[in-house]
């Protein structure tokens, strides 16, 4: 571990995985596109996929140099966001941000055999168990309908990159199907790669023609504090109720997971049981733990009998 992120030194090779900044005399690995995993600078060699290069684009870092192949690297699709790659290289698998269940058009991911495993613990706490996709889909829908009934609108709130994009696609079946600005931008970028997500009008253009009076309607937005002017909006003019998705929701101590009205614990990571799968089926004989509840999943990996550490001390620097 060094200020700058994780080195690795296999043979002559150095690589930086998910550095802060990158390093001119190494291969900088960027597993996807959350800001808090992008490099803030340009520098050596980037190898990413061409999503993942795309989106940081769109999000004002341009990438230098990148890559898609490096001989004796594999990419593997990590199922956090499109675009997230895990790196394996030399019996060193590093997740990124992994998550290893079916969610739309986000496939889970599938873990390769290595000796080394270097796994994110963002989740690595046993209260963060999550119920099945189905059953949420099912209270959502349900308490849509209710909202409807009563002529109330509804805003659905996810993070901007990834979560946003997977309730599109979870809940296109209810309309009118209106989108906040960024939503639709970073909707339209994963179209062009191919994913089916239903377009829809932006709030601007929405708002402008009259259409938001027209109620009920429901509206993709990422997710915001109650206090910011957008919401106040929404809710003073239109009486739209929020409905927020973070796999925060499913903690009884960490309130940030539910700052909307009603809150379902939705997630682009592995749930805690899905963390000791990840662990397990990549039969690795050391383990390090990064993000999230790094101390408190390694000692929960030791006591199954795994050699087991945190890569850093810090936790919950990172929930994206
Ligand atoms: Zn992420
Ligand atoms: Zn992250």
């Amino acid at each position: 571990m060094t200020k700058n992120g994780i080195l690795c030194q296999v043979n002559d090779k150095r690589v930086y995985l998910d550095p802060k900044n990158t390093d001119a005399s190494a291969i900088n690995f960027v597993s996807h596109a959350h800001s808090d995993h992008l490099p803030s600078k340009n520098g050596g060699t980037i190898l990413t996929s061409i999503e993942t290069n795309e989106i940081a684009g769109l999000r004002g870092f341009r990438m230098e140099n990148h890559i898609q192949n490096i001989d004796d690297f594999s990419l593997i699709d990590s199922g956090h966001i499109l675009g997230a790659k895990g790196l394996l290289f030399d019996d060193i698998f590093y997740t990124g941000d992994i998550c290893t269940r079916n969610r739309g058009f986000l496939k889970g991911a599938e873990i390769p055999k290595c000796k080394i495993l270097i796994t994110e613990s963002t989740f690595g706490l046993p209260e963060f168990i999550f119920p099945r996709i189905e059953d949420i889909l099912k209270q959502v829908n349900e308490l849509i309908s209710t909202l409807y009934g009563k002529g109330i609108p509804v805003i659905l709130m996810g993070y901007q990159l990834g979560k946003a994009q997977t309730i599109t696609q979870l809940f296109n079946h209810w309309g009118p199907l209106y989108f906040h600005d960024s939503v639709r931008q970073m909707n339209l970028i994963h179209q062009k790669f191919g994913v089916p997500l239903t377009d829809g009008i932006g709030h601007t253009e929405a708002q402008k023609n009259g259409l938001l009076d027209k109620k009920p309607w429901i509206m993709i937005s990422p997710m915001m504090s109650s206090r910011s002017i957008f919401l106040q909006e929404m809710k003073s003019k239109y009486g739209a109720v929020t409905i927020g998705f973070s796999g925060w929701a499913q903690s009884t101590k960490f309130s940030f997971g539910r700052k909307a009205d009603y809150s379902f614990p939705l997630s682009d990571h592995c749930d805690f049981n899905e963390l000791v799968d990840i662990v397990q089926k990549s039969g690795a004989e050391q383990v390090y733990t990064i993000h999230g509840f790094v101390k408190e999943f390694a000692e929960h990996l030791r006591k199954l009998g795994i050699n087991a550490q945190p890569l850093h001390e810090n936790s919950l620097d990172n929930f994206t």
